[in-house]
Formats: structure tokens, C-alpha cells, sequence
């Protein structure tokens, strides 16, 4: 089902929760609500859910306005960050529960819960009580219950919250794979930038309520909108060198060091000369060299780190400290002064905001 949102905003009080969002969601896709603490992703789940109304704007399912319909109508399944379920049934009769409310027969209701629970891996533990299950095991139910009435609309409020890592990983590609042998539309609420990256076909971010960008995961993170975006998205974070336009808007210069980069392609037109800009550079995309002639930018060395099957390198321009990712046979240590290059794409001009 395409979920689409038209200029809707969420007002508790005097606290703009969401910001007149305009999004479309299509259909079978797994969307990610993404953004910091505080942001309104929880809010726009639960307004998607029918658990609260917008305040204004109007929200459709498909070609239905759904403002008013109330969540029982909706056609949605939820889980929720503790999975809610009932203590005191078991796993089979946590599943048949929302077709029990719909009196829907026994025989039917459990055929339908045997079949969500094979979907979900847990056959086996029909017959347990949650508190027998691990906090996987138990997402698993949750899931296999918000699923067994066939809803058009799958609402997950940050599953892998309560996971330790290896579960959170082990789920995250669970709930990609159940998501796509079910085709469901899955909007998927996550503070965390690296699961919405793996997880997600598309995804929102969110910053005060309001709107930053709705990209899918490679475009989000190649072609950040804005500096929050940029800075959002990445581990270890984006560079981000504070400068202005020279003349010939093929040269900013850093603001720090006076230090001039000459671009491989104009500035855009929009900017103006003296505006503050931000340079901004992954990690993965900053060349560094040993510059035994002190004549490139950069600086001293701080540290080398060990990741992975890379060192991510911590040295200085001017004041502000610079990351990269350097090959481990670079050869680069602690004290040295290195140099960077910039690779022709792989860089943004950002306006300080
Ligand atoms: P997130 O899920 O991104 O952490 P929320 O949607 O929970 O963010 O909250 C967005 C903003 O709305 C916050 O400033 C929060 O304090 C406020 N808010 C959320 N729910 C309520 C509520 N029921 N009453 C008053 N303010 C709320």
C-alpha cells in the first residue's frame, strides 16, 4: 500500500512535534524513519498508526484519506520497542490473539499462527511462555503477531533497540528478509544511522520535526542535501572544513588556515563570494600523503587507529582535527606531517547553516 503524507504536522501544545512532512512512501518498500532523539519519528509512526491525528494535513493510504479512520480499521500490523505481549499465553496464543479478537474460527486462527510462525523461524516454541524466549525470539512473535491478519501496512517502532549487538544484527537482516518474502509496506523507526543504511529501500531523516532529505541509502549518503544530513550519516563522521568562495569559484579558501583548495568544477552559482561554506569530506574519500616538503594542507599526525583491514588516521588542520581512511600499507605514523588530496567527486560544498 503507497503511503502518502501531504503537508502534515503534529502540535502538542506549544511543541512542533512534525513540521508540515511531505513524503510519499511506495508500495513494498522498506522505509526508514531516521533521526536523532527528539526528532519526531515516533510521532509520525504513531499518527501513521492512527494513535494520534495530524493536527493538519492530510494522510493517505493508498487513495484513502485515512485521518479519521481509526487504528482497528487501518489495516496495520505494529511492534513495538518492548514487543507487548501477553506474559501469560503462549507464543502460539500471543500470535492468534488479533484473530481471536476477531473471532475469527479456532481451527482458521491457528493455521494462520502456525503458518506466520514458520515465516518467522520459531515453529518450535509454540508452546512457551515469552518469559522463556530470548529478547530475538521474542521479536520474532512479535512480528508473526502483528503480521497474521495480512495487514498492508507493517509499523515497527526501533525493534533492535533492546538487542545486544550481534542479535540487532542478526534481526535486522531477519526483518529485511521477512519483508521482502511478504512484500509489505515497512516503515521502520531507528535513531541508529548504520541500520537504516543497511535496512532500508528509502529513507527519511528527520531533524526538529521537520524534513532533510528522502533518498534511498547510497544516494542519502553520496549526495547529503545539507550539512546535517552529511554529518548524520557516516561512521567515523564527515570532515567538515569551515571556508569561503575565493573569485574565480574554483578555489575556497579554509578559514583556519588561509589555506587555499582549488576545485575541480565551479561552485555554484547560488553562493556568494564571502559566504561561510563547509567542506565536507568522508573519511574513505580523503587522500592523505606524507608531505616531508610542509608544502601541501595538512598537518601533524595525532594518532593511528587500527580498523578493520584499514588505519583511520587523526591529524590536524590548523585547530580542527581531519579523519581518514587510509590503507594499512600507506604507512603513515603517529608525529609525521601528511598532506591531503581531494578525489575529483567525492567531496560537497555545504552553506554553514
Ligand atoms: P523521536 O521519536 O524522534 O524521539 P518524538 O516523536 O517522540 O521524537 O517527539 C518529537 C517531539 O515532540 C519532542 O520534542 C517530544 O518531546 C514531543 N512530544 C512527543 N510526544 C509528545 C506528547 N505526547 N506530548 C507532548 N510532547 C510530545
Amino acid at each position: 500500500m503507497k503511503i502518502i503524507l501531504k503537508n502534515i504536522s503534529m502540535k502538542f501544545d506549544d511543541v512542533i512535534a512534525v513540521d508540515k512532512l511531505n513524503v510519499t512512501m511506495e508500495e513494498g518498500s522498506l522505509v526508514s524513519l531516521l533521526g536523532p532523539s527528539g526528532c519526531g519519528k515516533s510521532t509520525t509512526l504513531f499518527m501513521l498508526a492512527g494513535l494520534y491525528q495530524p493536527t493538519s494535513g492530510q494522510l493517505f493510504f493508498g487513495d484513502q484519506l485515512v485521518n479519521n479512520i481509526p487504528p482497528e480499521k487501518r489495516e496495520i500490523g505494529m511492534v513495538f520497542q518492548n514487543y507487548a505481549l501477553y506474559p501469560h499465553m503462549t507464543v502460539l496464543k500471543n500470535i492468534m490473539f488479533p484473530l481471536k479478537m476477531e473471532k475469527v474460527p479456532k481451527k482458521i486462527a491457528m493455521e494462520k499462527a502456525r503458518d506466520m510462525a514458520s515465516l518467522v523461524h520459531i515453529d518450535h516454541l509454540l508452546d512457551r511462555k515469552p518469559g522463556q524466549l530470548s529478547g530475538g525470539q521474542q521479536q520474532r512473535v512479535a512480528i508473526a503477531r502483528a503480521l497474521v491478519k495480512k495487514p498492508k501496512l507493517l509499523l515497527l517502532d526501533e525493534p533492535l533497540s533492546n538487542l545486544d549487538a550481534r542479535l540487532r544484527l542478526e534481526m535486522r537482516e531477519e526483518i529485511k528478509r521477512i519483508q521482502q518474502a511478504t512484500g509489505i509496506t515497512t516503515i521502520f523507526v531507528t535513531h541508529d544511522q548504520e541500520e537504516a543504511l543497511s535496512i532500508s529501500d528509502k529513507i527519511l531523516l528527520m531533524k526538529n520535526g521537520r524534513f532533510q532529505q528522502f533518498s534511498g541509502p547510497q544516494d542519502i549518503y553520496d549526495h547529503p542535501k545539507n550539512e546535517f544530513v552529511a554529518q548524520f550519516l557516516g561512521n567515523p563522521p564527515i570532515n567538515l572544513l569551515p571556508a569561503t568562495l575565493s573569485g574565480d569559484r574554483y578555489t575556497v579558501q579554509l578559514t583556519e588556515t588561509g589555506e587555499v583548495i582549488q576545485l575541480p568544477y565551479p561552485v555554484s552559482k547560488e553562493v556568494k563570494l564571502n559566504e561561510l561554506l563547509l567542506v565536507g569530506i568522508r573519511p574513505e574519500d580523503l587522500y592523505i600523503e606524507v608531505d616531508e616538503n610542509k608544502q601541501g594542507i595538512g598537518g601533524k599526525v595525532l594518532i593511528v587507529e587500527r580498523i578493520g583491514r584499514d588505519n583511520l588516521v587523526s591529524f590536524l588542520i590548523g585547530e580542527r582535527k581531519v579523519r581518514a581512511i587510509v590503507p594499512l600499507d600507506a604507512s603513515i605514523t603517529q608525529g609525521q606531517r601528511v598532506k591531503f588530496g581531494l578525489h575529483p567527486n567525492r567531496f560537497h560544498i555545504f552553506r554553514e547553516t
